[in-house]
C-alpha cells in the first residue's frame, strides 16, 4: 500500500444508517494524488446525470490529501465537493483548521455521505467507526453555538464541522464551518449537508499515518519552515493576513465597489491590514502545522453591538465592505460574524445584497419589495437582510437562491448587473479591464471564483490591454493552484510568502514513496481540470461556451473613476480570449474536451459521455 494516506474510503449511508470502509484505489493515488483529485474522480462514479442536488442521490464528498498534517508549513486543508445547488454543475470548496488531519488519522482519505437521514443527526466518526447523535434540539442553531455545544458534549479533542440556519432553510450558498471561523464557503456544500439532515460531523482520529521516509519528510519540512520564515513576504504579510491586499487592490481599480460599479473605494485605508489589526484583531489563529497563521480573531462592532468572529479576510472585506459601500472595518467584521454564525458564504451573501442595493438605488425594487430601504453604505440594512436570507423571510428568500435566480425573477434588465459566472457569485476582484483575471472567472470550473487562477497581478505586470500570454498564464495557474487542493495543503506559503511552488515536489517521495516530477504533478492537475469540465458537461443540459460568459456589465460599461476609468473589453474580445484558451486546452470551439485530449490524460471513461 502506498504510504502517506489514511488508507480508506468511508461511505456513510444516512438513509440506512449504515457505513462501510473500502481501501482507496492505489491507482487513484498516482493519478489523482488526493483531496480535490479524489473528489473529482469519485464524483464521476458516484453522482449520476439527472441527480437532484438536494435529493438523496447527491453525495457530499470530503477528502484530505497526502500532505495533510505532515511536517510542512500550512498542511491543514480539507477539500469537499458535491453537485452544486447554486450552479447545477460540479461544485467544490475547501476549508482550513484541524479537521482534515483528524479525518486522515481516523483512516479516511475520502468520506462519502449519501442518502438522507429521517431526522436531524450529528455524524460521529471515531477512528473510522460511525455513530449518530440526535441533532433535533439544535437543528436551527447557529454555527458557533452548535460547535461550542458539541465540543462541550464530546470533548475539546474532537474536530467539528457544522452548518447554520442558512443551510437548514435552503439558501443555495450556505457554507460548512469548522474551528469557529473556517469555512468551506463556495457552491453550497453546506446546503447539500443540510439536505441530508446532517447538522454536524464530529471527527476524532488517533491512528498513525505511515510515511515512506519519515526522517527525510522531517528534514524537508524543517528546510521549508526555515525558508518560509526568511521570505520577505512573510514579515510583510503575516501580521495582517489577506487584508494586506486592500491598498493594492483599490489603487489598481480591481476592488469590487458598490456591486462592481467601480474598482476603487474612497477611504480604502479604513479597510486595510493595519487598521484591522488596530480595531478588530485580538489574536492570530492558524491551521494545522502553519508557520504563517493568517487567521485573525477579534470583534466586530455595529452601532454599539459586538460580535466575535474570525477575520475578515480580504474576500469578506471586498464583498461585505467595498462592494456594499462600507468603509468601517468594525462594521465589516460585524457583518462577517453575522454571515459566519448564520452559515452564509460571505462572498455570495455580499454579492446578492449588493445587487439588491443597486436595484433599490436605481428604482427597480422598492423598500416595500425589499422589506427596508437598501442603500450602499448601510451596514444595519445589510445585517438585517442577511438574517432575512438565512431564515427565508420576505425578499431574503429570493436572494437566498443566488443572484442569477433573483435577477431572472425580477427581470427589468437587472440581469445586466447580476455579477456571477455559471450561477456562482463573483468573488473579490473586479476584472473588466484585466483580461487574464476575467478569463479566470469565465473558465473557472465552479463558476465565479478567484481561487483557481488569481491572475490579476499578472495583468497589472504585463499590461492590462495586452492579450498575449494571458490564456497561457491562466491555464498554468489553473494547474498550479488547485494542485495544493489535491495535496491537502495551503498555497499561501507560495502565494503570499513567496516560496517556489516547485519546492513542494520534494515532499512527495518521502511521504508516499511515489516519484513525481513537477511536470508529472501539473499533469495530475490538468487531468482533474478536464474531469471537472466533463462533470459539468454531463450534468448541465446545453453546457458549453455560453456558460463561460462574463457578466454583461464587464463588457458593456467602464468605471467612472480610477486608473482604468472608461475602459472595458468588448463581447468580441471576451470571445477572442475564450478561443485562445480552448485551443491551448485541446477543447473544441464549444469548450468541450476533445476525445483525444481525454485519452491523452487517461480519462477514457469520460469519452462515451461526449456522445450524450
Ligand atoms: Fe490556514 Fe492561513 Fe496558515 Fe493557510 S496561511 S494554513 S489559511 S492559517
Amino acid at each position: 500500500m502506498i504510504p502517506g494516506y489514511g488508507g480508506n474510503i468511508l461511505r456513510v449511508n444516512l438513509t440506512a444508517k449504515s457505513s462501510a470502509t473500502t481501501p482507496i484505489p492505489e491507482s487513484w493515488k498516482r493519478e489523482y494524488l488526493g483531496g480535490r483529485g479524489f473528489i473529482a474522480r469519485a464524483f464521476w462514479d458516484e453522482i449520476k446525470p439527472g441527480t437532484d442536488p438536494l435529493g438523496p442521490d447527491n453525495k457530499l464528498l470530503m477528502a484530505p490529501g497526502p500532505y495533510t498534517g505532515q511536517f510542512l508549513s500550512s498542511s491543514g486543508k480539507l477539500h469537499m465537493g458535491a453537485l452544486s445547488p447554486a450552479t447545477g454543475g460540479y461544485g467544490d470548496s475547501n476549508m482550513g483548521g484541524h479537521v482534515s488531519f483528524e479525518l486522515k488519522q481516523a483512516g479516511v482519505d475520502l468520506l462519502i455521505l449519501e442518502g438522507i437521514a429521517d431526522t436531524p443527526v450529528t455524524v460521529v466518526i471515531d477512528d473510522g467507526k460511525v455513530t449518530y447523535r440526535d441533532a433535533s434540539p439544535y437543528w436551527e442553531g447557529t454555527t458557533f453555538d452548535t460547535e461550542r455545544r458539541l465540543k462541550e458534549e464530546l470533548g475539546e479533542e474532537w474536530q467539528i464541522m457544522v452548518i447554520g440556519p442558512a443551510a437548514v432553510n435552503g439558501v443555495v450558498f450556505a457554507c460548512i464551518q469548522h474551528d469557529f471561523g473556517r469555512q468551506a464557503g463556495r457552491t453550497g456544500v453546506g446546503t447539500v449537508m443540510a439536505s441530508k439532515k446532517v447538522k454536524a460531523i464530529a471527527v476524532r482520529g488517533t491512528k498513525d499515518v505511515r510515511l515512506f521516509d519519515a526522517k527525510r519528510t522531517l528534514a524537508e519540512g524543517e528546510k521549508m519552515m526555515d525558508q518560509v520564515m526568511k521570505q520577505p513576504g512573510f514579515t510583510a504579510w503575516q501580521p495582517y493576513g489577506t487584508p494586506e491586499v486592500v491598498p493594492w487592490a483599490s489603487s489598481q481599480g480591481v476592488m469590487p465597489t458598490r456591486n462592481f460599479q467601480t474598482g476603487v473605494i474612497e477611504g480604502f485605508h479604513n479597510l486595510d491590514g493595519p487598521t484591522m489589526k488596530a480595531k478588530v484583531t485580538e489574536i492570530d489563529k492558524g491551521c494545522t502545522s502553519c508557520a504563517i497563521p493568517c487567521g485573525k480573531w477579534g470583534k466586530g462592532v455595529l452601532n454599539g453591538k459586538e460580535k466575535p468572529q474570525e477575520g475578515p479576510e480580504y474576500e469578506s472585506i471586498a464583498l461585505l465592505g467595498s462592494n456594499l459601500g462600507i468603509t468601517d472595518i468594525q462594521q465589516v467584521a460585524y457583518l462577517n460574524g453575522t454571515c459566519d454564525e448564520l452559515g452564509l458564504d460571505s462572498i455570495s451573501a455580499g454579492n446578492v445584497v449588493a445587487w439588491s442595493m443597486e436595484c433599490f438605488e436605481k428604482g427597480f425594487l422598492s423598500a416595500a419589495d425589499l422589506g427596508r430601504e437598501m442603500r450602499f453604505g448601510d451596514a444595519e440594512a445589510a445585517a438585517a437582510m442577511f438574517h432575512d436570507i438565512a431564515y427565508g423571510h420576505g425578499f431574503g428568500k429570493i436572494l437566498g437562491q443566488g443572484v442569477r435566480a433573483a435577477a431572472t425573477r425580477v427581470g427589468l434588465g437587472t440581469e445586466r448587473f447580476a455579477m456571477h459566472v455559471k450561477g456562482l457569485e463573483i468573488s473579490g476582484y473586479e476584472a473588466r479591464y484585466a483580461p487574464a483575471m476575467m478569463l479566470s472567472y469565465m473558465t473557472c470550473d465552479i463558476g465565479g471564483n478567484h481561487s483557481r487562477s488569481w491572475a490579476v497581478t499578472f495583468d497589472v505586470a504585463t499590461g492590462r490591454e495586452n492579450f498575449e500570454g494571458k490564456a497561457e498564464r491562466v491555464i498554468w495557474l489553473q494547474h498550479v493552484r488547485p494542485l495544493f487542493d489535491a495535496l491537502g495543503c495551503c498555497r499561501f506559503p507560495w502565494v503570499e510568502a513567496g516560496l517556489d511552488p516547485e519546492s513542494y515536489v520534494a515532499f512527495i517521495e518521502p511521504i508516499t514513496g511515489m516519484q513525481f516530477t513537477w511536470d508529472d504533478m501539473l499533469k495530475v492537475s490538468e487531468r482533474v481540470w478536464n474531469l471537472t469540465r466533463m462533470i459539468s458537461y454531463r450534468h448541465i443540459p446545453g453546457f458549453g461556451r455560453s456558460f463561460d460568459s462574463p457578466p454583461p456589465r464587464w463588457v458593456e460599461e467602464g468605471h467612472e473613476t480610477g486608473p482604468t476609468a472608461g475602459k472595458h473589453f468588448t463581447p468580441e474580445q471576451a470571445q477572442d480570449l475564450l478561443d485562445r484558451y480552448y485551443k491551448l486546452r485541446g477543447w473544441d470551439v464549444n469548450g468541450i474536451p476533445k476525445a483525444e485530449k481525454l485519452q491523452e490524460l487517461g480519462l477514457e471513461f469520460c469519452v462515451a459521455a461526449l456522445c450524450k
